[in-house]
């Protein structure tokens, strides 16, 4: 596998090429960058437009609750969210 990277030295990997490298800019060329570029932005107003709102239930206990800014009503995350979680195959009960 050879990395090249502009005018930059040419790096030879320890793992084969998956891909020949005649055939990388077509394969760039076929999954437009451009388009998962827009994708993602796509996804960022989603995740904008769908946050977490606390609020309390009771401010003498402390107790609190939480809604979704766009969807208001229903569990916390909403359908919206939770499908792009799938689609990024994240988990949302997962920290980190
Ligand atoms: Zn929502």
């Amino acid at each position: 596998m050879v990395l090249v990277s502009g005018d930059g030295p040419i790096v030879h990997a320890a793992v084969p090429d998956v891909w020949p490298q005649s055939q990388d800019a077509t394969f760039m060329e076929h999954n437009g960058p451009d388009r998962i570029i827009r994708d993602c932005q796509r996804d960022l107003r989603i995740l904008d437009r769908h946050r977490y709102k606390r609020y309390a239930l009771s401010p003498e206990d402390g107790d609190q609750a939480g809604y979704c800014t766009a969807c208001v009503f229903g569990d916390y995350p909403c359908d919206e969210i939770l499908d792009l979680a799938m689609e990024y195959e994240i988990n949302p009960g997962e920290s980190g």
